[in-house]
């Protein structure tokens, strides 16, 4: 199906086969083509096994763009993607269609990754030449107001109907100012507008001061001392803030996008995805209407745990939209036998994903739900640092990764973990925990800058009435643009964040 960009250039927009297994939707295969193919590739290679110790914590280097894995090109299951080399100039394996063929795009691609060693070279010699230390780290707790009706922002208890988030600002000895954004959401995970400002505030402010704002590993081994680890990295949507705060400092010392900085072009613009999050069947068809109104083409929907009411709501959304890329999220609300039965009901309504169907540590339900391959398991509760994406793809766990740099702990994490589901040839989706501002611009800048095939299930702006933006985010036929800009690309205006400050936190 052909739609037309608000840029003017026809896009394909690939309609997937309701099988998994028989036809269709491959992972990595391409919903939307790069407005301007990336010199750099797409930094996958397809088929490979991923292993934490392949992706160095300070050396993310674009790699050449994975062969084989391409807009038609599908069928294949990820585990049998041929095996393809991670650099250009590596062995190939034997029997690949091109193995002892030295192809254009070969040189291609070897330009590419020296283009990319080359922007980490001079970013590195550009930080050397930057001498700055963090001298304040402040946090504004605040409060959305919310717009409509989302099953996580729901006030009770007392507390304010609205998105919760924790505004960073880091300021330098030189007066350079990072802003960063945390984006607690207490009934998605354990972290609350109140935790994360205290472990800010108590712990990891006094840790900061003094530091050298690019010791990224020093820093981040230095928050994960002050708050272990449980099962998986402590805190992490606390940590993010601090990240994305650092991220957007070190960018603006260096004068850099984030683009700039990974040596990389991807996309300049992301199709959004609708959330449907209805409480009645009759509900449906207004919120896609409101959804379209705005230019979306895309819906994911809220399933879990009543699959009598899932099934209506897709087989609704289907024939209301039938060309569009249709998303289901349990947010881990099935139990296995439930998953398993409603997965090949999903698939043949033309579901084409099934995200986070089972709770995070159900991990023989996950084996079990790959292994009937119904549809593609993406993950999300159940990814928060490349440790557990290393193991689930390692075991077989999973087809894909809802990205968030709020979950994983920012920006830098979450790149780490979009190179290695691009290596192990998984599938890189795009979502959010309803960003506003700051965490909306983080969450852009890797899924632009990594060429997102996928509509980006970011819903800040569909659910967030108010921001603190200078010039605030805003959808045109349904995208949203990545922001150029040094740093993370946007500018706070502080005189918006006073009247949402929460006052007794
Ligand atoms: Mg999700």
């Amino acid at each position: 199906m052909n739609s037309t960009r608000e840029d003017g250039r026809e896009e394909e927009v690939q309609t997937f086969s309701a099988s998994h297994k028989s036809k269709a939707l491959v992972p990595g295969s391409v919903l939307f083509p790069s407005p301007s193919p990336s010199p750099q590739g797409e930094g996958i290679v397809a088929g490979a096994q991923a292993s934490i110790r392949d992706v160095p914590r300070e050396s993310f280097l674009p790699l050449p763009k994975g062969e084989g894995r391409g807009e038609g090109e599908g069928g294949e299951n990820p585990s049998s993607i041929p095996e393809l080399s991670e650099t250009p100039n590596t062995h190939v394996p034997e029997g690949s269609r091109r193995s002892t063929i030295w192809t254009r795009r070969n040189f291609v691609q070897l330009l590419a990754a020296w283009s990319g060693v080359l922007a980490s070279r001079t970013t590195d010699r550009a930080a050397e030449t930057v001498n700055a230390r963090i001298a304040k780290v402040e946090s504004f707790p605040i409060n959305y107001p919310v717009v409509g009706h989302f099953k996580f922002f729901e006030g009770r208890g007392g507390r304010p109907n609205g998105r919760p988030a924790v505004v960073i600002k880091i300021t330098a000895d030189n007066g350079a100012i990072g802003w960063g954004q945390s984006v607690p959401t207490p009934r998605w995970s354990y972290e609350t507008l109140e935790t994360v400002h205290s472990t800010i505030k108590r712990y990891l402010a006094p840790e900061l001061i003094g530091r050298d704002p690019f010791d990224l590993e020093g820093i981040q081994s230095a928050m994960s001392r002050d708050i272990a680890p449980s099962f998986s990295t402590g805190q992490p949507i606390c940590k993010a803030g601090i990240d994305l705060a650092l991220f957007d400092l070190t960018g603006k010392l260096l004068k850099q996008s984030p683009a700039q900085r990974w040596g990389r072009t991807g996309r300049d613009r992301i199709p959004l995805s609708w959330t449907l999050n209805p409480r009645s069947l009759n509900e449906i068809e207004d919120l896609i209407a409101q959804g379209r109104a705005r230019g979306y083409r895309h819906f994911n929907v809220k399933v879990a745990p009543d699959t009598k009411f899932d099934l209506e709501l897709c087989r609704t959304v289907k024939r209301l939209v039938p060309d569009g890329f249709l998303w289901a999220d349990a947010n881990g609300g099935y139990d296995e036998a439930t998953a398993l039965a409603v997965a090949p009901k999903l698939a043949d309504i033309g579901v084409a994903v099934f995200e986070q169907p089972l709770p995070a540590n159900r991990l023989g339900g996950y084996r079990r739900l790959k292994q009937q391959g119904a549809l593609p398991i993406i993950m999300d509760e159940g990814i928060v640092s490349s440790v557990e994406l290393d193991e689930f793809i390692q075991f077989g766990l999973l087809d894909g990764v809802a990205m968030k740099p709020a979950r994983c702990g920012g920006l830098t994490e979450a790149r780490r973990q979009v190179e290695m589901v691009g290596k192990a040839g998984l599938m890189f989706l795009g979502s959010g925990l309803t960003d506003p501002d700051v965490s909306l611009a983080a969450s852009l800048a890797l899924y632009g800058a990594y060429d997102l095939k996928y509509p980006a299930a970011l819903n800040g702006p569909q659910f967030l009435s108010e921001s603190i933006l200078k010039r605030p985010f805003q959808v045109a036929d349904g995208q949203l643009a990545v922001p150029k800009g040094p740093g993370l690309g946007v500018e706070v205006d502080e005189g918006k964040i006073k009247p949402m400050l929460i006052k007794e936190v």
